[in-house]
């Protein structure tokens, strides 16, 4: 199971990208909340969700499809 972060910036669109540890496009930083291990996307986002109710979260576009579980 890889580690889930979500970034402390959200978008233009007011979302949180989550992503897992390894993707290119994430940067551990002072900013980035780690959420945990878990099997899918689904079930990291919302872990996210209960952990942070108001915040929006979106997918990465680039480790969602190419991560591979
Ligand atoms: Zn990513």
């Amino acid at each position: 199971m890889p580690n889930f972060y979500f970034s402390g910036h959200s978008d233009k669109n007011g979302c949180h990208t989550v992503h897992v540890e390894s993707c290119v496009y994430f940067l551990l930083n002072y900013y980035s909340f780690k959420i945990g291990s878990f099997y899918s996307f689904e079930d990291a986002i919302t872990s996210a969700k209960i952990a942070f109710p108001r915040f929006n979260f979106s997918q990465c576009r680039w480790c969602s499809i190419n991560y591979f579980f």
